[in-house]
Formats: C-alpha cells, sequence, structure tokens
C-alpha cells in the first residue's frame, strides 16, 4: 500500500475533527491499489483539479455587515462538466467540500453520466438568519463562484441546508449577470422555472431501488422489514414516506434536536406533520425519545443514514443491528466501521451508488433544460430505476469478482471509468 495511505489509516479522527477528504483519498488509494493504477494517474486523481475560495460581505438585517468564507471544488471533469450539490452549515470546511467533490466524481462515474464532480459550501448558520439574509448571501456567493459555473462547465444541486429556492436564487444571480435566462446552470430548482418532475423524491426512490436490490440479493422481502432513518431532510424525511408505502415498518427517524423509536412503527405522515409544526421529529407522541445518534443502534434490518458524514464509526459499529447499511447521505461510514460492519456479516451500499439518484434526476433536469423539452414523472421514474439497478448489479458483479465489499467494488468500477477518460484523453498541453 502506497505510505500516504497508511498514515491515513490513523489520522483522519473521529468527531469534531474528523477528516472526510484524509478519508475519502484511503478509499481512493484503495480502490487504485485494487485496480493496479499506474502512480501517475493516482497522481491526478487523488486531487482536485480547481479550488475556490471566497470571502465576502452580506448586509443583515440589522443594517451590519457580515463576511462569509464560501468554497468551490472541482474534482475532475475528464467524463463531461463538474456537478455537485452546496450546503450550508456552521461547521463547513474545505477538506469537506473537497473530499465530496471527489465523490461526486465517482458517483457520477458509477451510474455512468457524462459529468465530473465538485461541491461547494458555505459557512454559515441558515438557522438564524432570516429569508431576506439567505437571499443576500447566496446571490453574493453565486456571484463569486460564477466565473467558474456555467451550462456547460460546472451546475451546482442542493445539499444539506439548500433547496429548489435557493437554487432558484443561484439561476436568477447567474442569468442576470448572463442577461438572459440559462436554467441548466444548476438542477433541483422549482419546476416552475425548468426544474424536473421527480427531482425533490429521486435520492430517496434512488435509495429504495438499491434496497430492493440488495434485500433479494439477501434473500428477505423488504415488505415488512424494519428500517431506521437518521436525518430527516430532504433524502430522509422522504426516504421515510417511501419505504412506508413499500410496506415497511419505520421503527426510528432523527434529526439534529432528536430521535424517536417506536417498535411497532412509526406513521410518516404524522411525523411530518409534527416536523413541520415543531420544527423537530423530537417529543413525537406515541414513541421513546433516544439521541438523533441512538437510531443508528436501534434494533431493524435496515439502517438508512440520511444527515452527515463520519457518524458510524469503530465506536458504535458493532452495535448496529441492521443487515442492509444503504447510505443516503455521504460518506457516513468510515473505514475502520466499514471492517466491522463487513466482519459482522452487514451489506453496505455505498454512498456513491445509493445516493446517486439525486444526480441522475439531476442529470435528466439538465438534458431537459438544455432541450427545454419536458418529461412525465413516469418516464424519469423508469429511466431512474433502470439506471439504479443496472449500476446495482454491476458493482455486485465486480464485488463477486474481486471477492470485495460494495464500497471498494463501486470504487473500482468508478475510478476506472474516470482513470480511462483521463487516460484517452491525454495530459495538456
Ligand atoms: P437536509 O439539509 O435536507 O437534511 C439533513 C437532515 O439531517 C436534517 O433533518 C438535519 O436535522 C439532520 N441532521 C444533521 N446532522 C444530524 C445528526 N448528527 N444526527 C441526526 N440528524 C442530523 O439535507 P439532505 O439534502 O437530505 O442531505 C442529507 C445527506 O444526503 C447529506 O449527506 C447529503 O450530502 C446527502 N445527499 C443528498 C442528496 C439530495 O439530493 N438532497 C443527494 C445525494 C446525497
Amino acid at each position: 500500500m502506497h505510505n500516504d495511505v497508511k498514515s491515513t489509516l490513523t489520522t483522519f479522527g473521529s468527531g469534531a475533527s474528523f477528516n472526510p477528504y484524509l478519508m475519502a483519498v484511503q478509499q481512493f488509494e484503495i480502490a487504485a491499489e485494487k485496480l493496479s493504477l499506474s502512480e501517475d494517474i493516482r497522481e491526478i486523481l487523488r486531487k482536485p483539479k480547481r479550488e475556490l475560495i471566497v470571502n465576502f460581505p452580506v448586509r443583515m438585517d440589522n443594517g451590519h455587515i457580515t463576511t462569509f468564507t464560501g468554497y468551490r471544488v472541482q474534482h475532475n471533469v475528464n467524463r463531461g462538466p463538474a456537478k455537485g450539490g452546496i450546503r450550508y452549515g456552521p461547521d463547513v470546511t474545505l477538506d469537506e467540500v473537497r473530499a465530496l467533490a471527489m465523490w461526486m466524481t465517482w458517483k457520477c462515474a458509477v451510474v455512468g453520466i457524462p459529468f465530473g464532480g465538485a461541491k461547494g459550501g458555505v459557512i454559515c448558520n441558515p438557522k438564524n438568519m432570516t429569508s431576506a439574509e439567505l437571499e443576500r448571501l447566496t446571490r453574493r456567493y453565486a456571484t463569486e463562484i460564477s466565473i467558474v459555473l456555467g451550462p456547460h462547465s460546472d451546475i451546482p444541486a442542493p445539499d444539506v441546508n439548500t433547496n429548489p429556492q435557493v437554487m432558484a436564487w443561484i439561476m436568477d444571480t447567474y442569468s442576470m449577470h448572463e442577461g438572459f435566462s440559462i436554467p441548466a446552470v444548476v438542477t433541483g430548482k422549482p419546476l416552475s422555472i425548468g426544474g424536473s418532475e421527480g427531482r425533490n423524491e429521486a435520492t430517496a426512490t434512488g435509495v429504495l431501488f438499491v434496497t430492493r436490490q440488495a434485500a433479494k440479493r439477501l434473500g428477505f422481502p423488504l415488505r415488512g422489514a424494519r428500517v431506521s432513518i437518521q436525518g430527516y431532510g430532504n433524502a430522509g424525511s422522504i426516504a421515510c414516506r417511501l419505504f412506508y408505502n413499500e410496506g415497511c415498518k419505520i421503527v426510528a427517524v432523527s434529526d439534529t434536536r432528536g430521535g424517536i423509536y417506536n417498535e411497532n412503527g412509526l406513521d410518516p405522515a404524522a411525523v411530518l406533520r409534527h416536523k413541520q409544526e415543531r420544527g423537530s421529529v423530537a417529543g413525537f407522541p406515541n414513541a421513546q425519545a433516544v439521541r438523533p445518534q441512538d437510531v443508528l443502534e436501534v434494533p431493524c434490518d435496515v439502517l438508512i443514514p440520511a444527515a452527515v458524514e463520519g457518524v458510524i464509526t469503530s465506536a458504535n459499529a458493532d452495535r448496529v443491528q441492521a443487515r442492509i447499511v444503504t447510505e443516503a447521505a455521504n460518506g457516513p461510514t468510515t473505514p475502520e466501521a466499514d471492517r466491522i460492519l463487513s466482519q459482522k456479516g452487514v451489506l453496505i451500499i455505498p454512498d456513491i451508488l445509493a445516493n446517486a439518484g439525486g444526480v441522475t434526476v439531476s442529470y435528466f433536469e439538465w438534458v431537459q433544460d438544455l432541450q427545454s423539452f419536458f418529461w412525465k414523472v413516469d418516464e424519469i421514474t423508469q429511466k431512474l430505476e433502470m439506471i439504479m439497478n443496472r449500476s446495482f448489479a454491476a458493482v455486485v458483479g465486480l464485488a463477486d469478482q474481486y471477492h470485495c465489499d460494495l464500497r471498494q467494488a463501486a470504487n473500482m468500477l468508478a475510478i476506472s471509468r474516470v482513470a480511462e477518460a483521463t487516460q484517452i484523453r491525454g495530459i495538456y498541453p
């Protein structure tokens, strides 16, 4: 193994010191080693192509100015324009954005869509900001990073704490600069300005499709299976509804403020109403109150981490009781936890495959915007299912061939595709 890999094995930390970029590079090196990739190609792929750091002022509602820091990182664009979400949060770091950009490159490659990887983030606390402040922050951040954005160069999408409204502001800001509407510059937009049917549900729908395939592989029916979900945002709350509609029993959900557990099952519609009224799932009646992280350890068949990275670690992996872990979140499982779960026989559907439904329907949205010709939801869901099932089968086939877990197989499939594109394009000049 490469020396850098050995040293990262113990240094990517945990808790607040957790460094997702070191983890992403380590995952890359493990797959590169298995693929016997040349050192030249590794040298190109282990680093992001471009990193933009912006510090920009925003006038707050109280009249004062606050300076915010934002990032946009493009990891690799050899298979197509850079694609990746933008997240807002007080703990956003450059290394986190770098890791997420790298994972986006692999994600687009694993499902075979013609994009490279990018990610963006702004250090801010959106929960303490008004809508007007968020709009000004978004428009100024979009302006600062507009030098790298474009429908053929870099296309953002929603991620943690951003949503279709934020995408609408970015699209409008970029369009104002150009002098005409350019809907294809972002995806995850509202339908009224060129968004796609099915985009809002796409990540959770993809999570359901691959979990169905995994349950089939393990030989148990999804109907009646107990499901626990960490995170109750776009990915988690919609997964809650879709798995319930599939006949699963949702035994636990959580958000930052708390978790709820009921072994007899929760009613997603009632939980959603509670969340909308109280701002959290915490305090939901007829359920046991648990800590946000406890939902990772409750008795269940399917565990869906759908919040943030680095939550299943060597400290709690041996207490995970699920048979399948479907990673709706990016990077929720550390490599040590991967090993512990694999030894316990838990099937992990890795993030770059499990949550690729979001970017796949983003790709459909981009194609529709470029053609100004829009598809019906049934067509979108059918195409998404075909891509998710095909990708799951390809990853499982490689895992069987190399006797490795699905994460390594997914990384190998993705990295080999990006490596091939990089090799065949050659080095400029
Ligand atoms: P979101 O902001 O809509 O929701 C995040 C949720 O996680 C919130 O309910 C928040 O309270 C909760 N949360 C945060 N930290 C938590 C913790 N420590 N414990 C419990 N809950 C916690 O974000 P989202 O878009 O649903 O994204 C969630 C994850 O899915 C992220 O890792 C994101 O990168 C990934 N993802 C999202 C999409 C998408 O299309 N939205 C696509 C692919 C991957």
